[in-house]
């Protein structure tokens, strides 16, 4: 039966877009009892949600840029998520060294500091803190010791993976009552007297179109907005701008992150410890091709590889093991990438229509409830969101330290439980990565896993190991090649497509 069959009927909402953004906002509407479907052209959280440095914060370069109301928006936000994602969001502890400053940088810095303190006043994490250079040398001895002063150290927080984030969205919308279809496409809007009343859709797996009815369709599409604007019938100009922006997953260099000034343009950047690498990022450029071709270029690596080697002397050796770029979608507005705020915003300036533009991660469920809220008053549902307090599935409990633990939260016990069943699903799926073979199957019957990239990046962790997960490429097809019932040449091209990505993200 085609998967569309399950597109029958009229929905409340229509979400176009699967990354943290769409699926919060399914998650949201469907615990509300909205009748929800979503749609996601390739797979879940795999866009900017894939491309972002996976922190959870306020941010200090909004702060500088007086965005306060995004700043404390979010401070707010990486509070909740802390409670209600504990195993995939922990605290993460920040350096701000100073080099030579002078008493305005220094003042600037402190007063900086204060007010990021003020504006998360009902945190758990500590509070603000200096250190003296020999402070700074003894926590970092790999940060360039000459001309340092001292630090300012803060906390905020990081996801190890947001496209783990995202699915869990996914799983909650599901498990109250939405239908959700990756590798599904929005292909173009049904009017009905001029209101938009549903649109047509394409199974990017099996080829067959079917029309989804909506009373409300929502564009959270991402850095994708303003095509498909023009595909539910937008003929104004764009409304959002795209802009690049590029990581490198180096070996270890330092132990705490660092927010850094690059001497080349003056820009902000992080070196943070992420799953044993310096995670160096990012850059900051339009980008005007389809998102999913971004890549980081050698111009991308070199700027970043100077940026931080001025920082960590230590980085110019070091072995950049794999890339990622990212495209944001930032509200359209002129001047330089790095100077337009982040903050989002909802428009609901046609018929049937509401269009999600910009956003953060940290955000997202805020952002989802204030589509839902507005959702709510259009259809005149009365129901308040409870997606600040619900825990997310495998949030329940408090947070256990195994491997699987950190991939499923308390849901690695029914992971467990199918290892337990067949001893062929407790092997590893390569010696040399804790993962196994019971997490293949898993994420296919409970997570709309359908592809070997969907489990090698967004299902587990081993696209992010150095050699990007390839030691298990094979079995992991194997295994999905017999839950799905794939002939040999599907299986080979699962293979191949898997074997081609990994190269793509070769330095
Ligand atoms: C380099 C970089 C670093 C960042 N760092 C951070 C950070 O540290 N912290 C933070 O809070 N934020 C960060 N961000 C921002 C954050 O990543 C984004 O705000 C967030 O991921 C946006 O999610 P989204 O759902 O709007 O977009 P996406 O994740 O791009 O989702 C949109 C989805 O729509 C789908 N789609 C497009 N067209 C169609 C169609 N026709 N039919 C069906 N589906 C379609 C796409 O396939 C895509 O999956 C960063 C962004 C970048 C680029």
């Amino acid at each position: 039966m085609s998967r569309l069959a399950a597109l029958d009927g009229v929905f409340d909402l229509a979400i176009i877009g699967g990354g943290i953004i769409g699926a919060g906002i399914a998650r949201d509407a469907a615990r509300r009892g909205l009748r929800v479907a979503l749609v996601e052209k390739s797979d879940y959280g795999s866009g900017t949600t894939a491309g972002s440095t996976r922190l959870i914060h306020g941010g200090l370069r909004y702060l500088a840029m007086l965005d306060f109301r995004l700043v404390r928006l979010d401070l707010r936000e990486r509070e909740t998520l802390l409670r209600i994602a504990p195993h995939l969001v922990r605290p993460l502890q920040f350096m701000l060294p100073f080099y030579q400053a002078g008493p305005w940088r220094r003042l600037k810095i402190r007063a900086g500091m204060w007010l990021y303190d003020l504006l998360s006043f009902d945190k758990s994490l500590p509070g603000h803190c200096f250190f003296n250079a020999r402070q700074v040398r003894d926590s970092e001895p790999g940060l360039r010791a000459e001309g340092l002063e001292g630090a300012a150290c803060y906390y905020d927080a990081q996801v190890d993976s947001p496209e783990r984030l995202t699915i869990e969205n996914i799983l909650d919308a599901r498990a109250h009552g939405a239908v959700t279809l990756n590798y599904v496409e929005a292909v173009r809007a049904v009017k009905e007297h001029g209101e938009i009343c549903g649109i047509w859709v394409r199974d990017l797996e099996g080829g067959d179109e079917a029309l989804l009815r909506a009373r409300l369709v929502v564009n959270a599409s991402g850095p994708w907005f303003d095509r498909v604007a023009a595909r539910l019938g937008w003929a104004g100009p764009r409304r959002v701008r795209t802009t690049k922006g590029v990581h490198l997953a180096c070996d270890a260099v330092g132990r705490s992150a660092v927010v850094l000034t690059s001497p080349l343009d003056g820009r902000l950047f992080f070196v943070i410890p992420w799953l044993g690498y310096s995670w160096v990022g990012t850059t900051d450029t339009d980008f005007e091709g389809d998102p999913a071709a971004a890549r980081a270029t050698r111009e991308d690596v070199a700027y970043l590889v100077d940026s931080a080697a001025h920082y960590f002397p230590a980085l110019r050796q070091a072995r950049i093991h794999w890339t990622n770029a990212g495209v944001r979608a930032l509200v359209m507005k002129r001047g330089s990438a790095s100077s337009i705020s982040r903050l989002h915003r909802i428009v609901s300036d046609r018929p049937g229509l509401i269009s999600v533009l910009g956003g953060k991660l940290t955000g997202y469920r805020a952002i989802a409830e204030e589509v839902v809220n507005l959702a709510c008053r259009r259809l005149r549902h009365r129901r308040a969101s409870d997606t600040a307090e619900a825990p997310l599935p495998g949030g329940e409990g408090s947070p256990a330290h195994d491997h699987l633990a950190s991939i499923y939260g308390s849901r690695a016990s029914a992971v467990r439980a199918l290892a337990a069943l067949n001893p062929e699903l407790a092997a590893r799926l390569a010696p040399e990565y804790p993962d196994i073979a019971a997490q293949v199957v898993f994420s296919v019957r409970q997570e709309q896993c359908l592809h070997v990239a969907d489990f090698i990046w967004r299902r587990s962790l081993l696209g992010f190991q150095p050699d990007q997960g390839a030691r298990a490429v094979e079995t992991v097809a194997a295994w999905m090649a017999q839950e799905l019932g794939w002939s040999e040449a599907r299986r080979r091209a699962e293979i191949e497509a898997c074997n081609h990505r990994i190269q793509e993200l070769r330095p």
